[in-house]
C-alpha cells in the first residue's frame, strides 16, 4: 500500500534495523525500543490486522515467530522472558494499520513494559459466561 509506513520499510524506501527477512515476513527493531531488543515482525503483504488474515497467511506468519523470538532471547543473557503483543484496532492501541507482532524482551519485573487486566470473574455468573460462549460460537464461521 502506497502510503503505509511498514510497506515502505518492506520496499526499502525507509530504513529499518532488520534482523530477519524472507519472502513472507520482515522483522526489524521497533524504533521505540520499549525494552532493549523490542522487535516487530510483520507480513510483507499489507494486511491491516488480525481480522483480515486467512489461514494460509496466518500459519506462514505465525510459524516464523518462534525463530525470531529465540534469536532475540539468545542475543542477551539478561533476557529472562518475552511478551508477544498484537494490537488490533485503535481502541486496542494499534497505531500502524499494517499488521505487526511486538516481540518485547523482558529483563526484570521493573523494566519498561507493563500489561495488566482486571480480574472480573466475580461479576460473571455461569449463565452469563454461557451466553457469551454461545454468541462467539455462533459467529465462528468455517
Ligand atoms: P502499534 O501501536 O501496536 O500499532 O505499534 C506500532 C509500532 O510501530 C510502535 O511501537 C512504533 O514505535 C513502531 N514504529 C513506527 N514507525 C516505525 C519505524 N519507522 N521503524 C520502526 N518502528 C516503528
Ligand atoms: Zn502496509
Amino acid at each position: 500500500m502506497k502510503d503505509c509506513i511498514f510497506c515502505k520499510i518492506v520496499r526499502g524506501e525507509i530504513p529499518s534495523y532488520t534482523v530477519y527477512e524472507d519472502d513472507v515476513v520482515k522483522a526489524f527493531l521497533d524504533i521505540s525500543q520499549g525494552t532493549p531488543g523490542h522487535t516487530l515482525l510483520i507480513p510483507k503483504k499489507h494486511i491491516a490486522n488480525i481480522f483480515d488474515y486467512d489461514e494460509e497467511l496466518a500459519s506462514e506468519v505465525f510459524a516464523r515467530i518462534p525463530k525470531v523470538a529465540r534469536a532475540i532471547k539468545n542475543s542477551n543473557p539478561a533476557i529472562k522472558g518475552m511478551n508477544i503483543v498484537n494490537n488490533n484496532g485503535q481502541i486496542a492501541y494499534q497505531s500502524v494499520f499494517h499488521s505487526h507482532f511486538h516481540l518485547v524482551p523482558r529483563y526484570t519485573s521493573h523494566d519498561d513494559f507493563g500489561m495488566t487486566f482486571k480480574d472480573n470473574s466475580n461479576k460473571y455468573t455461569p449463565e452469563k459466561l454461557k451466553e457469551i460462549q454461545q454468541s462467539i460460537i455462533d459467529n465462528m464461521g468455517d
